[in-house]
């Protein structure tokens, strides 16, 4: 802030405040660092939804019988850009602009529409991560993207219900499929006074590639009476048949 410091001498407060206000109103698009109006410059936009999958709900890929999985995308390209600058380069207001693209598209879904008619309680949780993950990122992308989808949607958001108490390794640094049962078992649990409250719920996350950890995450909710009816994620890998 010394830059502030030095131009505060020759410059009166309002003009200096007129400076900040611009300053933080025309922030640079985190993507491609030009100037933009909303959180991501119209360029940057218009390549995130090239990436929308042609359907929200992936029939071809249930989670379960009675569960579906909604991915807003295809992971590739903007949307695996924008993804990793939100993780890996501490930009979480990327997760505002994508959470506005998946309300609105929940919004026009007939299937989440007749959901959230049957459901019980309809919460929104966010798939966790462990303290010491939370710790170095300094937040929790899956949050960011839920707390903004449910601001818009009018949906409970309960990040609460749901913590994350083992420190897993990433999925992919495990080998074979034992490795990454053993690997994820036990990495969830409901917070005990909290066991008590049947709902229904929608699970979050960014990414969806195996599901383990979306089945682990159900399989804890299951067993404290939290029903899981849906599972959305920003975008999941397109597998050719
Ligand atoms: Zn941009």
């Amino acid at each position: 802030m010394q830059w502030f410091k030095s131009i505060g001498n020759s410059l009166k407060i309002d003009r200096l405040a007129n400076i900040a206000k611009d300053a933080l109103w025309q922030a640079n698009c985190p993507l491609c660092k030009r100037p933009a109006d909303g959180v991501l410059c119209k360029d940057c936009d218009r390549q995130i939804t090239a990436c929308q999958s042609p359907k929200f709900l992936q029939l071809d890929h249930p989670i379960s019988l009675d569960i579906q999985l909604y991915s807003w995308g295809i992971y590739d390209g903007a949307i695996k850009r924008a993804i990793a600058a939100c993780k890996y380069d501490n930009h979480p207001e990327i997760m505002e602009a994508i959470a506005k693209k998946i309300a609105d598209t929940w919004q026009r879904s007939p299937e989440a529409k007749a959901l959230t008619q049957r459901a019980k309680h309809l919460t929104v949780i966010p798939i966790p991560l462990h303290t010491n993950k939370l710790k170095s990122r300094g937040f929790n992308q899956a949050e960011v993207l839920a707390r903004c989808f449910c601001d818009r949607t009018a949906i409970s958001c309960m990040p609460q219900l749901l913590k994350r108490i083992k420190d897993t390794k990433a999925q992919m640094q495990t080998k074979g499929k034992h490795e990454r049962e053993q690997n994820l078992a036990q990495a969830f649990a409901v917070p005990s006074h909290l066991k008590a409250s049947e709902r229904d719920v929608i699970l979050f996350d960014d990414i969806y590639t195996t599901g383990a950890t979306i089945r682990e995450a159900i399989a804890t909710l299951s067993a404290s009476k939290i029903n899981v009816r849906g599972v959305v994620v920003i975008a999941r890998p397109q597998f050719k048949a």
